[in-house]
């Protein structure tokens, strides 16, 4: 079966997402999260996806949701309330693009547990009143305490996770670099490989609760882009997961895991096949897209420099307004079609581009602001039955 046919277009959650994730494992190709820190981000993404025929993730840090929430606020709370703003954006604007949207929450280590659970409070606001939670799916990284600990902690927040079918990615093992403030740059080099034995240890666990998650499983992985070092990225190392994973259970798939990649900036894309191939159903981009995003931006100064150094006053003439240069729409836009480009090439990469051909509603055809409220309840279930 094609992929429009087994997942609709708008934000997917529960058993959509699982529909999707499947079908991407089964099926040789993975989905970019892209990170967003702005409702423009989060377009550019959303149109790339509508533009290039794929599936997206949205993806949200906990200083991405600071950010959304506006410098400004100081509240403890800020990122969580950031990170729910972000989310009824897409899930407002996600059915005009007519493409999945998965809605991904990013990182979250031990200290920043209060942001994660702020966002699961709103996800089960929200599934009190529309019967599917806000986000789809979040990560939990408590990768730096020991595994035990990661483990338990994991599959004590999967417990309440899967009652709204919500997909939990984890983390086990080391990416290295830095991200969001936290630093990896010098942790030993046999920690940024995760071992078969690890996975299994973190599958055996979870799956006893649901069937609904992911592992991050580190295989030399840095965040952002660095020259070469002592670390090589080896996504083979993967299969070997999935084989040992595969004995263990007397399964008859090769890839019983669903795996994502990260710190994936800068790969070669024989090794991001390689993972994909080896069950990557999700690859985190940030860094490249960042610097798209600010590459079309630079460039548009560059053309546009000297209708940009005053309100009035460009070489046409002394008097002449510059309003259509430096209204933030004109440059913001800029920024926006750079990025949208490279989300094409990592669509390509991964193998996802051409993958899901935007249902795009006819104009006027959606409710009259973005996305029909689910109705719950026995009488609400009636209601949507007879499309009331
Ligand atoms: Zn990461």
């Amino acid at each position: 079966m094609s992929l429009p046919d087994i997942v609709p277009p708008g934000v997917v959650t529960g058993d959509n997402l699982l529909a999707l994730l499947t079908h991407a494992k089964d099926n040789g190709y993975a989905i970019p999260a892209f990170n967003c820190t702005s409702s423009s981000t989060a377009n550019a993404a959303m149109e790339a996806a509508r533009k290039f025929n794929s599936p997206v993730m949205i993806q949200v840090s906990n200083g991405g949701g600071a950010f959304y929430a506006g410098k400004g606020i100081k509240d403890p709370n800020n990122c969580a309330a950031g990170a729910v703003a972000l989310a009824m954006h897409v899930r407002t604007m996600a059915p005009y693009y007519g493409i999945p949207v998965v809605l991904h929450s990013d990182h979250c280590a031990k200290k920043l547990l209060p942001w994660f659970d702020g966002m699961i409070a709103a996800d089960e606001e929200y599934f009190k009143q529309y019967g599917e939670p806000l986000y789809s799916s979040h990560m939990l990284d408590l990768s730096e305490e020991p595994d035990e600990d990661n483990i338990a902690i994991c599959a004590q927040y999967f417990e309440r996770l899967v009652k709204m079918k919500i997909w939990l990615e984890m983390e086990i093992g080391i990416t290295g670099g830095e991200e969001d403030g936290v630093n990896n740059e010098d942790v030993d080099p046999e920690k940024l490989y995760t071992s078969p034995e690890q996975v299994y240890a973190v599958y055996e666990r979870l799956s006893k609760i649901g069937n609904m998650f992911s592992i991050a499983a580190a295989f030399g992985n840095v965040h952002g882009v660095y020259k070469p070092g002592n670390v090589t990225l080896q996504p083979e190392r993967l299969g070997k997961h999935q084989a040992y994973a595969k004995e263990k259970l007397g399964s008859d798939s090769d890839k019983p895991i669903f795996l994502v990649m990260h710190g994936g900036s800068g790969s070669t894309d024989d090794e991001i096949k390689t993972a994909v191939e080896n069950g990557v159903v999700k690859m985190n981009i940030d860094t490249d897209t960042q610097w798209a995003y600010w590459n079309g931006l630079r460039e548009f100064e560059k053309d546009k420099h000297d209708y940009l150094q005053g309100q009035i006053g460009n070489p046409t003439g002394a008097d002449k307004p510059n309003k259509k240069f430096y209204d933030p729409r004109v440059w913001v836009r800029k920024a926006e079609e750079a990025m949208i480009e490279r989300c094409a090439t990592s669509m390509e990469k991964l193998l996802c581009k051409g993958k899901y051909e935007a249902k795009v509603p006819e104009p006027g055809s959606l409710p009259l602001y973005g996305f029909k409220p689910k109705a719950t309840g026995p009488v609400g279930m009636v209601k949507d039955a007879l499309g009331l």
